[in-house]
């Protein structure tokens, strides 16, 4: 119950707004969230880095709805990727785009010109740009963008979401020589129609979409916190015969924390994506979506006013 109010607040703008401004909120979102602006996501970046992990930086951005939004998101983007080399944390540092956030929904020529600018800066910097995935109305046209990016800067990472029914064909299809995919149950509410929606089901995709992706020739990126789909992927890799810098373990900023550093300390690549900006309503919603617990902890910590 708690998830799907969690979701359908994350896409109200009205409520966001609500939401943004309670203390409350904002008290969790500073824990998910690196901070407002690019030096606080240079800091966190680095201090990801000094513990030996990689990182993936995320510009939370608003609702794109103009083409100025759009440009303006390119241009955070340009900035991050200009400030990650500047301060030598590239390569081990890249970015995750959303193609919404580059207008996507206005103009889908717009957001591939857009996120070819993104990669075009990330390739000068000597890194690497990831596709966030989002709601299945939208896999098409993100895939399409993807390949047409691909064919200039081929590093140019997709991410695969276990839930869709849809998606052990497109590992099929990602799994080819180079090709970085990262795999991830999948965030957005979604009809019965297009997505598995028990958590079981899901569970059982993501390891056939796994079984793919480690027995092909990319380079995949297992994204949970899950530990059973953890061990499974340890299991899978050793089972296909893949060296540690063959595939990586993904996780959310302050998720998970020590598993992080055992995974790493096993010698695995372990990248945590990191989020940053004033738009962080939406992601907060999601996350909370994931895990309700989160909230009561934290509503129970926070003091009351007055
Ligand atoms: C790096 C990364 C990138 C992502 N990118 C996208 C994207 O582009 N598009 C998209 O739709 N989604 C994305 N997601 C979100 C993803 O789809 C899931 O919604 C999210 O990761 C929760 O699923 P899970 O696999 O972590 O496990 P869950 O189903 O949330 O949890 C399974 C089990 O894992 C354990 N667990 C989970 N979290 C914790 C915790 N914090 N502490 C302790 N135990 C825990 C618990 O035992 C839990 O029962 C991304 C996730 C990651 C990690």
């Amino acid at each position: 119950m708690f998830r799907s109010v969690f979701l359908a607040a994350a896409g109200s703008s009205r409520l966001g707004r609500l939401v943004s401004s309670a203390s409350l909120s904002k008290n969790v979102a500073h824990r998910f969230v690196a901070g407002d602006d690019v030096e606080a996501a240079l800091v966190a970046a680095r201090e990801l880095a000094d513990d030996g992990l990689a990182v993936t930086v995320d510009h939370l951005a608003p609702e794109t709805t103009t083409a100025d939004q759009a440009r303006a998101t390119r241009d955070e983007y340009v900035t991050l990727l200009g400030r990650l080399k500047t301060a030598g944390l590239t390569p081990a540092a890249e970015v995750s785009v959303k193609l919404s956030a580059l207008g996507q929904r206005l103009d889908e020529k717009l957001a591939y010109d857009h996120a070819l600018a993104v990669c075009a800066a990330a390739a000068e910097a000597g890194t690497s740009v990831t596709l966030d995935a989002e709601d299945h109305t939208s896999t098409d046209s993100t895939l399409e963008i993807l390949s047409d990016l691909r064919k200039e800067y081929p590093s140019t990472g997709a991410v695969l979401q276990a839930y869709l029914r849809r998606t052990e064909g497109d590992c099929r299809e990602l799994a080819t020589a180079g090709s970085r995919v990262r795999l991830c149950k999948g965030a957005y509410p979604e009809p019965e129609s297009v997505a598995f929606t028990d958590a079981l089901d899901i569970d059982k995709s993501f390891v056939r979409c796994l079984n793919i992706l480690m027995s092909g020739e990319g380079y995949p990126m297992v994204a949970t916190h899950d530990p059973r789909l953890i061990a499974i992927a340890e299991d899978r890799a050793r089972w296909f015969d893949r060296a540690s810098d063959e595939f990586e373990f993904q996780m959310l900023y302050a998720m998970r924390v020590e598993e992080q550093a055992r995974l790493a300390a096993n010698g695995n690549i372990v990248r945590v994506y990191l989020p940053y900006g004033t738009e962080w309503y939406g992601y907060l919603l999601r996350r909370l979506a994931e895990r309700p617990s989160t909230a009561v902890r934290f509503a129970r910590r926070v003091p009351k006013k007055g």
